[in-house]
């Protein structure tokens, strides 16, 4: 058979545990004997990462700077017990908060639909994509127990010199204050994020802040998305049909509820926090859900939204069979090639993503499907696989065999 030819490789990011296993299982079964695959490998495994002082981290967001797509297994960031258990010269850092800091970039969440595992809310027909700003606000938040009577003041002192000061509060009794903080820098890199997301997934966005409350720092938020609309996305948007909509955070959470969905929503860092555990836990599990991030230059890195499935691992380990999803893995895989497809003008690429992300729904919607679905599906028949014959099952349907 004619494999499909690639002309840029893609990065690929091995990982840890039962992720590193199906990510081979993939490979073998559902990728390479298709497509003739051209990517420039980087073993993120954890053994690995402790070999190199977490140097080939940085070398694989640094590779996916220059090449512009990336694929990444889940990885395990090591916590004690991970430091005993695999001998760990120290504690490395969460290698996504290490290659989201290289690549500026914003994560994007989607759920994926199947006909038989139906969202909770019924208005929903379409996913939504939640896109989370995750720097500063009250996650890098300073906050202090008044412990009596007296004044708060918020105090900035420029470089300059120069000095602005607001009372907070006059306290009579005992309470709490809180400084938080962002910057314009980060607010834009978000914001380019999101459009250029948008666009590339032709989906309408939409933003919500508390800007009448806030009226400085949620409306810095506002201005800095409009500022950057106005200057680089309005004339994109409009000649793509796409919308950008902004309105108060509580009236977006209220439209989404009675929306169809379909579009991408941003949020600030607390609002995506809360709202993507609402959306996903709607739309069933995070094996169900693809992630993306973005960074404002346009560079794109998929991933799985769950970790290792350590506990499905220990088993594989002690030869037992498991039951493991593949989805949000493989569909990593297509959306990475796809992209590689789109950016290359490599059709073959993009309809071999569409084909195999068919062919899985189509599985899935039979009855087939791994023992983590069976609990929330309602189709008439359902047959609980092991990965291994989820895998080969999704292979017969791609090749037309069932
Ligand atoms: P997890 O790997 O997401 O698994 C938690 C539980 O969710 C599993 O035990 C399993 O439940 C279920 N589950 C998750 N993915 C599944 C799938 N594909 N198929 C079937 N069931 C699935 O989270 P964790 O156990 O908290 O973390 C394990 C390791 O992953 C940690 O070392 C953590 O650092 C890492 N992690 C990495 C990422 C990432 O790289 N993106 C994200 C999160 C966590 P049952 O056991 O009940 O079947
Ligand atoms: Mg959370």
């Amino acid at each position: 058979m004619n494999r499909l030819q690639m002309t840029t490789p893609i990065v690929e990011m091995d990982g840890d545990e039962m992720t590193r296993i199906l990510w081979q299982w993939l490979k073998e079964e559902l990728i390479e004997p298709y497509i003739d695959l051209k990517s420039e490998y980087y073993d993120l495994g954890l053994k690995h990462r402790d070999e190199t002082d977490d140097q080939v981290t940085i070398d694989a967001a640094e590779a996916t700077k220059r090449h512009g797509v990336a694929v990444k297994c889940a990885t395990i960031t090591p916590n004690a017990d991970r430091v005993k258990e695999y001998d760990l010269k120290k504690m490395w850092k969460s290698p996504n908060g290490t290659i989201r800091a290289i690549l500026d970039g914003t994560v994007f969440r989607t759920p994926i639909f199947v006909k038989g595992i139906e969202p909770n809310v019924k208005s929903w027909k379409k996913p939504i994509t939640l896109a989370r700003h995750a720097y500063g606000d009250v996650y890098k938040n300073v906050e202090i127990r008044v412990p009596g009577a007296g004044k708060a003041e918020l105090v900035f002192t420029g470089a300059d010199g120069t000095e602005i000061r607001e009372t907070i509060q006059e306290f009579k009794g005992p309470g709490i204050v809180q400084g938080v903080h962002n910057t314009d820098a980060s607010v834009t890199s978000f914001a380019r994020s999101c459009f250029e997301y948008a666009l590339s997934e032709h989906k309408d966005l939409w933003f919500g802040t508390k800007d009448t409350i806030s009226k400085t720092y949620d409306a810095r938020f506002r201005e800095i998305f409009d500022e950057v609309y106005a200057q680089d996305y309005r004339a994109r948007f409009e000649e793509n049909g796409l919308t950008y909509f902004y309105t108060l955070i509580d009236d977006a959470v209220a439209r989404v509820m009675r929306s169809e969905g379909g579009m991408i929503w941003a949020c600030k860092n607390y609002d995506g926090d809360v709202m993507s555990d609402m959306v996903s836990s709607a739309c069933g599990s995070l094996s169900m859900m693809t992630s993306v991030l973005v960074s404002p230059s346009g560079v794109y890195e998929y991933e799985a939204a769950h970790g290792t499935v350590q506990r499905h691992y220990y088993r594989y380990l002690k030869g037992e069979e498991t039951s493991t999803n593949p989805v949000a893995t493989l569909f990593a895989w297509t959306g990475a090639l796809r992209k590689r497809g789109e950016l290359d003008g490599i059709q073959g690429l993009v309809d071999w993503a569409d084909g195999m992300e068919r062919a899985t729904i189509a599985v899935i919607e039979r009855g087939e499907m791994t023992g983590d679905m069976v609990a929330t599906a309602t189709m008439p028949h359902i047959q609980k696989l092991n990965s291994k014959e989820f895998i080969a099952a999704i292979r017969a349907a791609y090749d037309g065999k069932q």
